[in-house]
């Protein structure tokens, strides 16, 4: 059965290991007996953005809460935990991020990284690529251009001790809702 996808998400990723190019990426995910590359769309080290698997189809890049099926999947090439992103790389994501949630409606805090999902247990996309500032570059571009939707926020707490934010998110998440942390 044909299933129609919204996509409400974007979920980023490091491919997590050190690939030439897309194509080596995608040869590896058919050895794995999947249908295509996971991901919806590969950076690679010059910043190039590389098409993955069609928009037409769910993804194969993150189970936790369902994301395959609602999250656009982008990766970066490398192994993020190790080093930071290319500068090139890090301007195509947010370029790329941009225009998705532009072209989709999805609102910048729906951008998460794959280890920000609910229960994914992940290092990906690495420490070194920082999602609130990958986050706050496409807050700035969106407003410079003034297409920032009207979003509403629910907040429910500001802690001065981190241990405790990361206690109420964990309730949060227990009820089903995805608690993120913002520190400023
Ligand atoms: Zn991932």
């Amino acid at each position: 059965m044909e299933r129609t996808l919204e996509w409400t998400h974007i979920i980023v990723h490091h491919t997590g290991a050190e690939e030439k190019d897309t194509e080596q990426v995608r040869s590896y995910h058919l050895s794995l007996g999947w249908q295509d590359i996971g991901y919806h769309f590969v950076i690679e080290r010059d910043g190039k953005i590389v098409k993955g698997r069609s928009l037409s189809r769910p993804g194969a890049h993150c189970r936790a809460c369902g994301m395959n099926f609602k999250g656009i999947g982008v990766a970066l090439i490398g192994n993020l935990e190790f080093h930071p992103p290319l500068k090139k790389q890090e301007e195509a994501l947010v370029h790329l991020l941009r225009s998705l949630g532009e072209s989709f409606s999805i609102p910048v805090i729906n951008i998460l990284g794959h280890n920000e999902v609910p229960a994914a247990n992940t290092l990906c996309p690495g420490r070194f690529l920082v999602m609130e500032q990958i986050r706050e570059k496409v807050r700035a571009y969106s407003t410079s251009v003034n297409t920032q939707p009207q979003l509403y926020r629910v907040q429910v707490g500001a802690f001065s001790r981190k241990k405790n934010a990361e206690a109420l998110a964990q309730k949060l998440r227990g009820a089903g809702f995805p608690a993120i942390i913002v520190s400023r």
